[in-house]
Protein backbone atom coordinates (compact mmCIF):
# COMPACT_ATOMS: atom_id res chain seq x y z
CA UNK A 1 0.00 0.00 0.00
CA UNK A 2 0.86 3.14 -0.67
CA UNK A 3 0.20 7.08 0.76
CA UNK A 4 1.07 8.55 -2.66
CA UNK A 5 -2.26 9.30 -4.49
CA UNK A 6 -3.90 7.50 -6.76
CA UNK A 7 -4.53 7.69 -10.14
CA UNK A 8 -8.08 8.74 -9.69
CA UNK A 9 -6.69 11.61 -7.09
CA UNK A 10 -7.50 9.89 -3.94
CA UNK A 11 -5.00 9.32 -0.70
CA UNK A 12 -7.26 6.53 0.59
CA UNK A 13 -10.96 7.62 1.26
CA UNK A 14 -9.46 11.59 1.13
CA UNK A 15 -9.06 13.70 -2.29
CA UNK A 16 -11.13 14.21 -5.23
CA UNK A 17 -12.01 16.85 -6.92
CA UNK A 18 -15.73 17.91 -5.79
CA UNK A 19 -16.31 21.20 -8.10
CA UNK A 20 -18.78 23.16 -9.63
CA UNK A 21 -18.95 21.83 -13.36
CA UNK A 22 -18.16 25.13 -14.67
CA UNK A 23 -14.89 24.56 -13.28
CA UNK A 24 -13.81 21.08 -14.90
CA UNK A 25 -12.59 22.22 -18.17
CA UNK A 26 -9.28 24.50 -16.14
CA UNK A 27 -8.83 21.62 -13.54
CA UNK A 28 -8.96 18.30 -16.50
CA UNK A 29 -7.00 20.98 -18.86
CA UNK A 30 -4.14 20.89 -15.54
CA UNK A 31 -5.02 17.25 -14.51
CA UNK A 32 -3.99 16.19 -18.12
CA UNK A 33 -1.11 17.76 -18.54
CA UNK A 34 0.82 18.13 -14.82
CA UNK A 35 2.44 14.66 -15.38
CA UNK A 36 3.88 14.89 -18.56
CA UNK A 37 4.95 18.80 -18.01
CA UNK A 38 6.66 18.57 -14.83
CA UNK A 39 8.75 15.16 -16.06
CA UNK A 40 10.01 17.37 -19.14
CA UNK A 41 13.67 17.70 -18.93
CA UNK A 42 13.51 21.28 -20.28
CA UNK A 43 11.02 21.56 -16.60
CA UNK A 44 13.43 20.00 -14.65
CA UNK A 45 16.14 22.21 -15.45
CA UNK A 46 14.18 25.77 -15.35
CA UNK A 47 12.75 24.73 -12.05
CA UNK A 48 16.01 23.31 -10.43
CA UNK A 49 17.95 25.94 -12.05
CA UNK A 50 15.83 28.85 -9.91
CA UNK A 51 15.57 26.83 -6.95
CA UNK A 52 19.07 27.33 -6.99
CA UNK A 53 19.97 30.91 -7.68
CA UNK A 54 17.14 32.82 -7.01
CA UNK A 55 15.44 30.90 -3.65
CA UNK A 56 18.90 29.65 -2.53
CA UNK A 57 18.79 25.68 -3.01
CA UNK A 58 19.86 23.44 -1.03
CA UNK A 59 18.81 24.98 2.27
CA UNK A 60 21.00 23.90 5.07
CA UNK A 61 20.76 20.87 7.37
CA UNK A 62 21.54 22.55 10.49
CA UNK A 63 22.28 20.27 13.64
CA UNK A 64 21.02 21.94 16.33
CA UNK A 65 23.54 20.81 19.08
CA UNK A 66 22.59 23.28 22.09
CA UNK A 67 18.60 22.55 21.23
CA UNK A 68 19.60 18.52 21.17
CA UNK A 69 21.89 18.49 24.20
CA UNK A 70 18.50 19.77 25.90
CA UNK A 71 15.92 17.41 24.56
CA UNK A 72 19.05 14.42 24.74
CA UNK A 73 18.35 13.54 21.48
CA UNK A 74 19.84 14.38 18.08
CA UNK A 75 17.64 17.24 16.00
CA UNK A 76 18.20 18.49 13.01
CA UNK A 77 16.68 21.65 11.77
CA UNK A 78 16.08 21.89 7.46
CA UNK A 79 16.41 25.24 7.16
CA UNK A 80 13.55 26.58 4.76
CA UNK A 81 13.28 30.03 6.84
CA UNK A 82 16.40 30.32 4.55
CA UNK A 83 14.65 30.38 1.33
CA UNK A 84 14.09 33.64 -0.41
CA UNK A 85 10.97 35.30 1.06
CA UNK A 86 11.32 33.64 4.35
CA UNK A 87 9.67 30.48 3.85
CA UNK A 88 8.51 27.41 1.73
CA UNK A 89 6.29 28.81 -0.14
CA UNK A 90 8.02 30.37 -3.29
CA UNK A 91 9.07 26.26 -3.69
CA UNK A 92 5.70 25.59 -4.78
CA UNK A 93 5.09 29.42 -6.71
CA UNK A 94 8.19 29.04 -8.46
CA UNK A 95 6.67 25.64 -9.90
CA UNK A 96 3.37 26.38 -10.43
CA UNK A 97 4.58 29.87 -12.78
CA UNK A 98 6.70 28.22 -14.98
CA UNK A 99 3.53 25.41 -15.28
CA UNK A 100 1.13 28.27 -16.27
CA UNK A 101 3.56 29.31 -18.91
CA UNK A 102 3.89 25.48 -20.29
CA UNK A 103 -0.11 25.95 -20.14
CA UNK A 104 0.05 29.11 -22.34
CA UNK A 105 -1.35 31.14 -19.27
CA UNK A 106 -0.43 35.09 -19.12
CA UNK A 107 -2.60 35.63 -15.87
CA UNK A 108 -2.02 34.17 -12.50
CA UNK A 109 -5.03 34.67 -9.83
CA UNK A 110 -4.38 33.50 -6.18
CA UNK A 111 -6.17 33.36 -2.85
CA UNK A 112 -4.32 34.51 0.41
CA UNK A 113 -4.80 34.39 4.41
CA UNK A 114 -2.15 35.88 6.18
CA UNK A 115 -0.71 37.12 2.95
CA UNK A 116 2.33 34.82 2.73
CA UNK A 117 1.20 32.76 -0.06
CA UNK A 118 -0.17 36.24 -1.72
CA UNK A 119 3.69 37.37 -1.60
CA UNK A 120 5.20 34.22 -2.84
CA UNK A 121 2.63 34.16 -5.69
CA UNK A 122 3.50 38.25 -6.49
CA UNK A 123 7.30 37.40 -6.26
CA UNK A 124 7.49 34.99 -9.19
CA UNK A 125 4.71 36.71 -11.33
CA UNK A 126 7.40 40.05 -10.71
CA UNK A 127 10.37 37.56 -11.40
CA UNK A 128 8.21 36.20 -15.05
CA UNK A 129 6.48 39.23 -15.99
CA UNK A 130 3.12 37.88 -15.58
CA UNK A 131 -0.03 39.96 -14.41
CA UNK A 132 -0.91 38.76 -10.76
CA UNK A 133 -4.21 39.29 -9.02
CA UNK A 134 -4.49 38.14 -5.21
CA UNK A 135 -7.93 37.42 -3.22
CA UNK A 136 -7.41 38.49 0.55
CA UNK A 137 -10.23 38.87 2.70
CA UNK A 138 -11.36 42.47 3.74
CA UNK A 139 -10.35 41.84 7.41
CA UNK A 140 -7.19 39.88 6.57
CA UNK A 141 -6.44 43.15 4.36
CA UNK A 142 -6.33 45.14 7.39
CA UNK A 143 -4.62 42.60 9.70
CA UNK A 144 -1.87 41.98 7.73
CA UNK A 145 -0.68 45.35 6.41
CA UNK A 146 3.05 44.45 5.62
CA UNK A 147 2.40 41.68 3.40
CA UNK A 148 -0.38 43.71 1.46
CA UNK A 149 2.21 46.53 1.06
CA UNK A 150 5.09 43.95 0.22
CA UNK A 151 2.38 42.51 -2.65
CA UNK A 152 1.56 46.08 -4.11
CA UNK A 153 5.12 47.03 -4.60
CA UNK A 154 5.66 43.24 -6.16
CA UNK A 155 3.51 44.45 -8.93
CA UNK A 156 0.10 42.61 -7.42
CA UNK A 157 -3.26 43.79 -7.50
CA UNK A 158 -4.66 42.85 -4.17
CA UNK A 159 -8.33 42.88 -4.49
CA UNK A 160 -10.50 42.11 -1.04
CA UNK A 161 -13.23 39.67 -0.83
CA UNK A 162 -16.36 41.59 1.11
CA UNK A 163 -18.55 38.76 1.51
CA UNK A 164 -19.08 36.24 4.21
CA UNK A 165 -16.74 36.30 7.23
CA UNK A 166 -14.23 38.26 4.62
CA UNK A 167 -11.30 35.98 5.61
CA UNK A 168 -9.66 33.17 3.57
CA UNK A 169 -12.61 31.31 2.49
CA UNK A 170 -14.32 34.31 1.01
CA UNK A 171 -11.27 35.30 -0.91
CA UNK A 172 -10.99 31.48 -1.53
CA UNK A 173 -14.50 31.98 -3.28
CA UNK A 174 -13.67 34.89 -5.12
CA UNK A 175 -10.80 33.41 -7.01
CA UNK A 176 -12.93 30.36 -7.79
CA UNK A 177 -15.42 32.70 -9.20
CA UNK A 178 -12.69 34.59 -11.25
CA UNK A 179 -11.30 31.07 -12.58
CA UNK A 180 -14.67 30.41 -13.81
CA UNK A 181 -15.19 33.50 -15.71
CA UNK A 182 -11.12 33.21 -17.43
CA UNK A 183 -10.37 29.67 -18.25
CA UNK A 184 -8.72 30.75 -21.05
CA UNK A 185 -5.58 32.69 -20.14
CA UNK A 186 -5.70 32.08 -16.33
CA UNK A 187 -3.75 29.80 -14.06
CA UNK A 188 -4.97 29.70 -9.98
CA UNK A 189 -1.62 29.10 -8.17
CA UNK A 190 -3.21 27.25 -4.75
CA UNK A 191 -0.62 27.71 -1.75
CA UNK A 192 -1.10 24.29 -0.13
CA UNK A 193 -1.85 20.88 -0.39
CA UNK A 194 -5.79 21.43 -0.66
CA UNK A 195 -7.99 22.18 -3.41
CA UNK A 196 -8.99 19.25 -6.23
CA UNK A 197 -7.10 17.12 -7.71
CA UNK A 198 -4.11 17.18 -8.87
CA UNK A 199 -3.19 20.49 -6.94
CA UNK A 200 -2.67 18.81 -3.66
CA UNK A 201 -0.37 15.98 -5.58
CA UNK A 202 1.44 18.95 -8.00
CA UNK A 203 2.13 21.14 -5.21
CA UNK A 204 3.27 18.10 -2.85
CA UNK A 205 5.30 16.99 -6.16
CA UNK A 206 6.95 20.83 -6.17
CA UNK A 207 7.62 20.78 -2.31
CA UNK A 208 9.30 17.26 -2.75
CA UNK A 209 12.25 18.97 -3.03
CA UNK A 210 13.03 19.54 0.71
CA UNK A 211 12.75 15.63 1.30
CA UNK A 212 14.96 14.80 -1.60
CA UNK A 213 17.73 17.16 -0.11
CA UNK A 214 17.36 16.18 3.48
CA UNK A 215 18.16 12.52 2.35
CA UNK A 216 21.48 13.74 0.80
CA UNK A 217 22.11 15.85 3.48
CA UNK A 218 21.11 12.97 5.97
CA UNK A 219 23.57 10.80 3.91
CA UNK A 220 26.63 12.85 4.19
CA UNK A 221 26.18 14.03 7.99
CA UNK A 222 25.20 10.75 9.74
CA UNK A 223 26.02 7.81 6.67
CA UNK A 224 22.13 7.19 6.45
CA UNK A 225 19.41 8.75 4.56
CA UNK A 226 16.37 8.02 6.90
CA UNK A 227 16.05 10.03 10.21
CA UNK A 228 14.15 8.10 12.65
CA UNK A 229 11.23 10.91 12.64
CA UNK A 230 9.98 13.73 10.31
CA UNK A 231 8.70 16.46 12.36
CA UNK A 232 6.64 19.40 11.13
CA UNK A 233 3.87 21.94 11.37
CA UNK A 234 0.59 21.52 9.11
CA UNK A 235 -1.63 24.03 8.20
CA UNK A 236 -3.05 22.77 4.65
CA UNK A 237 0.23 20.52 5.05
CA UNK A 238 2.44 21.93 1.92
CA UNK A 239 5.75 22.09 4.57
CA UNK A 240 4.80 18.58 5.96
CA UNK A 241 4.12 17.22 2.24
CA UNK A 242 7.27 17.98 1.04
CA UNK A 243 9.36 16.90 4.26
CA UNK A 244 7.38 13.66 4.09
CA UNK A 245 6.96 12.77 1.33
CA UNK A 246 10.30 10.77 0.29
CA UNK A 247 10.22 9.42 3.65
CA UNK A 248 5.69 8.48 2.96
CA UNK A 249 6.28 4.43 2.31
CA UNK A 250 9.64 3.70 3.95
CA UNK A 251 7.77 2.52 7.87
CA UNK A 252 10.11 2.81 9.85
CA UNK A 253 10.78 6.41 9.37
CA UNK A 254 8.29 7.83 11.63
CA UNK A 255 6.01 11.39 10.52
CA UNK A 256 5.16 13.74 12.96
CA UNK A 257 2.78 16.17 12.20
CA UNK A 258 2.07 19.14 14.33
CA UNK A 259 -1.02 21.35 14.15
CA UNK A 260 -2.28 24.10 16.10
CA UNK A 261 -4.28 23.59 19.24
CA UNK A 262 -4.89 27.58 19.48
CA UNK A 263 -6.21 28.16 23.11
CA UNK A 264 -6.80 24.53 23.86
CA UNK A 265 -8.76 21.86 21.67
CA UNK A 266 -12.07 21.86 23.57
CA UNK A 267 -12.00 25.25 23.97
CA UNK A 268 -13.37 26.73 20.41
CA UNK A 269 -10.79 28.78 19.14
CA UNK A 270 -8.25 26.14 17.70
CA UNK A 271 -6.89 25.02 14.10
CA UNK A 272 -6.53 21.02 15.33
CA UNK A 273 -8.56 19.31 12.38
CA UNK A 274 -7.37 15.77 13.50
CA UNK A 275 -8.73 16.02 16.53
CA UNK A 276 -12.16 17.70 16.06
CA UNK A 277 -12.25 17.55 12.24
CA UNK A 278 -15.17 15.41 10.18
CA UNK A 279 -15.07 14.18 7.14
CA UNK A 280 -16.43 16.79 4.36
CA UNK A 281 -15.47 19.14 1.43
CA UNK A 282 -13.82 22.02 1.44
CA UNK A 283 -12.07 23.46 -1.46
CA UNK A 284 -13.03 20.73 -3.93
CA UNK A 285 -11.40 18.00 -2.22
CA UNK A 286 -12.98 15.58 0.34
CA UNK A 287 -11.20 15.83 3.75
CA UNK A 288 -11.24 16.20 7.28
CA UNK A 289 -12.80 19.95 8.55
CA UNK A 290 -13.75 21.08 11.35
CA UNK A 291 -17.59 21.86 10.69
CA UNK A 292 -20.84 22.18 12.88
CA UNK A 293 -23.25 19.36 13.49
CA UNK A 294 -25.10 20.51 10.08
CA UNK A 295 -22.01 20.40 8.27
CA UNK A 296 -21.07 24.77 8.33
CA UNK A 297 -17.35 25.46 8.55
CA UNK A 298 -15.77 25.93 11.97
CA UNK A 299 -14.14 29.57 12.07
CA UNK A 300 -10.03 28.24 12.78
CA UNK A 301 -8.27 30.25 15.08
CA UNK A 302 -3.94 29.80 15.79
CA UNK A 303 -1.83 32.25 17.48
CA UNK A 304 -0.30 31.69 13.84
CA UNK A 305 -1.86 33.13 10.99
CA UNK A 306 -0.54 30.09 8.95
CA UNK A 307 -1.87 27.37 11.00
CA UNK A 308 -5.37 29.08 11.06
CA UNK A 309 -7.28 26.95 8.67
CA UNK A 310 -10.33 24.80 9.17
CA UNK A 311 -8.98 21.69 7.52
CA UNK A 312 -6.09 19.72 6.17
CA UNK A 313 -5.31 18.50 3.11
CA UNK A 314 -5.94 14.86 2.02
CA UNK A 315 -2.69 13.84 2.10
CA UNK A 316 -2.99 14.46 5.84
CA UNK A 317 -6.26 13.02 6.26
CA UNK A 318 -5.35 9.84 5.27
CA UNK A 319 -2.00 9.66 7.59
CA UNK A 320 -4.45 10.66 10.36
CA UNK A 321 -6.75 7.57 9.55
CA UNK A 322 -4.59 4.97 8.43
CA UNK A 323 -2.18 5.72 11.49
CA UNK A 324 0.92 6.20 9.30
CA UNK A 325 1.51 9.44 11.10
CA UNK A 326 0.99 10.73 14.96
CA UNK A 327 -0.55 14.07 15.11
CA UNK A 328 0.28 15.99 18.24
CA UNK A 329 -1.73 19.86 18.88
CA UNK A 330 0.37 22.32 20.09
CA UNK A 331 -1.59 25.38 22.07
CA UNK A 332 -0.66 28.85 21.07
CA UNK A 333 1.20 29.66 24.53
CA UNK A 334 3.40 26.56 24.43
CA UNK A 335 4.70 27.53 20.77
CA UNK A 336 5.45 31.15 21.60
CA UNK A 337 7.73 29.67 24.35
CA UNK A 338 9.62 27.15 21.72
CA UNK A 339 10.12 29.92 19.53
CA UNK A 340 11.73 31.98 22.42
CA UNK A 341 13.59 28.95 23.22
CA UNK A 342 14.97 28.59 19.67
CA UNK A 343 16.34 31.67 19.04
CA UNK A 344 18.24 31.51 22.87
CA UNK A 345 19.74 28.56 21.99
CA UNK A 346 20.31 28.39 18.56
CA UNK A 347 20.11 32.03 17.27
CA UNK A 348 17.68 31.28 14.95
CA UNK A 349 14.05 33.09 15.36
CA UNK A 350 12.01 30.94 13.64
CA UNK A 351 7.87 31.48 12.28
CA UNK A 352 5.21 30.66 15.13
CA UNK A 353 4.40 27.67 12.63
CA UNK A 354 7.49 26.53 12.91
CA UNK A 355 7.68 26.76 16.69
CA UNK A 356 4.80 24.43 17.38
CA UNK A 357 6.91 21.46 15.75
CA UNK A 358 9.25 22.97 17.93
CA UNK A 359 7.54 22.83 20.58
CA UNK A 360 6.49 18.61 20.44
CA UNK A 361 9.94 17.82 22.62
CA UNK A 362 8.38 19.26 25.80
CA UNK A 363 5.94 16.23 25.65
CA UNK A 364 7.60 13.50 23.33
CA UNK A 365 10.46 11.79 24.56
CA UNK A 366 13.15 10.42 22.31
CA UNK A 367 16.25 8.29 22.74
CA UNK A 368 19.74 9.63 22.85
CA UNK A 369 20.73 8.28 19.39
CA UNK A 370 17.75 8.65 17.58
CA UNK A 371 17.54 11.16 14.56
CA UNK A 372 15.06 13.39 14.55
CA UNK A 373 14.93 16.39 11.26
CA UNK A 374 12.36 19.13 11.93
CA UNK A 375 11.41 21.13 8.86
CA UNK A 376 12.25 24.57 10.13
CA UNK A 377 9.05 25.82 7.68
CA UNK A 378 9.77 29.85 8.05
CA UNK A 379 11.76 33.01 9.81
CA UNK A 380 10.30 34.77 12.69
CA UNK A 381 10.65 38.35 11.01
CA UNK A 382 6.85 38.29 9.78
CA UNK A 383 5.35 37.35 13.36
CA UNK A 384 8.00 40.10 15.40
CA UNK A 385 4.70 41.80 16.04
CA UNK A 386 2.99 38.60 17.78
CA UNK A 387 6.27 38.05 20.02
CA UNK A 388 6.79 41.59 21.00
CA UNK A 389 3.34 41.76 22.10
CA UNK A 390 3.08 38.28 24.00
CA UNK A 391 6.79 38.90 25.95
CA UNK A 392 6.36 42.58 25.72
CA UNK A 393 9.10 42.95 24.56
C1 LIG B 1 1.97 29.15 5.31
C2 LIG B 1 2.94 28.64 6.28
C3 LIG B 1 2.76 27.40 6.94
C4 LIG B 1 1.51 26.58 6.79
O1 LIG B 1 1.25 26.13 5.50
P1 LIG B 1 1.49 24.62 5.08
O2 LIG B 1 0.87 24.52 3.73
O3 LIG B 1 0.82 23.76 6.10
O4 LIG B 1 2.95 24.39 5.07
C5 LIG B 1 3.74 26.96 7.81
N1 LIG B 1 4.86 27.69 8.04
C6 LIG B 1 5.07 28.87 7.43
C7 LIG B 1 6.32 29.61 7.75
C8 LIG B 1 4.13 29.39 6.54
O5 LIG B 1 4.35 30.57 5.96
Amino acid sequence: MSYQVNKKGYYGDFGGAYIPEMLYPNVEELRSQYLSIMQEASFQKEFKDLLRDYVGRPTPLYYAERFSKKYGTKVYLKREDLCHTGAHKVNNTVGQILMAKRLGKDRIIAETGAGQHGVATATVCALMGIKCIVYMGEIDIERQAPNVARMKMLGATVVPAKSGSKTLKDATNEAIRDWINNPVDTHYIIGSVVGPHPYPDMVARFQSVVSEEIKNQLQEKEKRENPDYVVACVGGGSNAAGAFYHYLDIPKVGIIAVEAAGKGIQSGESAATSALGKEGIIHGSKTLLMQSEDGQITEPYSISAGLDYPGVGPMHANLFRSGRGEFISITDDDAMKAGAQLAKLEGIIPAIESSHALAIFEERKFKPDEVIVVNLSGRGDKDLSTYIDYFNL
